[in-house]
């Protein structure tokens, strides 16, 4: 954990959030300002600052983020209709919040990528 996180502050229950998944190893929960119908955030338990802080260490977790995601998009029932995985690394994405996470965005026909 790290003390100054949101996220991890999250991941601890010290903020609430509407958890709709978690297991040993990640949690996701709903985005405060969803930018689509379904927009849900995974991430790590443990602190991973942003995807340029990891390693190959991270590889096994970062795939099982993907997977869950996938997984929770079938169960919001926009994985046939369709869904979007972002990350955001840095300035230039817009990153907010400097604990990795996975968007899940669906729900709606979602505009060409910027
Ligand atoms: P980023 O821009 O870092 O990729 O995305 C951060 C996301 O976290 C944003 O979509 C923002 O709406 C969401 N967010 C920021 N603060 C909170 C919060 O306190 N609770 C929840 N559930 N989401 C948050
Ligand atoms: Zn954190």
């Amino acid at each position: 954990m790290s003390a100054d996180c949101l996220f991890c502050k999250i991941v601890a229950g010290d903020i609430p959030s509407t958890e709709v998944f978690r297991d040993g190893r990640v949690m996701a929960f709903e985005d405060i300002h969803p930018a689509a119908p379904q927009h849900i955030l995974v991430v790590p338990l443990e602190h991973v600052g942003m995807l340029a802080s990891a390693t190959e260490r991270h590889e096994a977790l970062i795939g099982h983020m993907v997977i869950v995601a996938d997984g929770i998009a079938a169960e919001r029932g926009v994985q046939n209709s369709g869904y979007r995985l972002t990350v955001n690394q840095g300035t230039d994405s817009g990153q907010e919040v400097e604990h990795l996470h996975l968007h899940i965005t669906g729900g709606r026909k979602l505009g060409p990528i910027a």
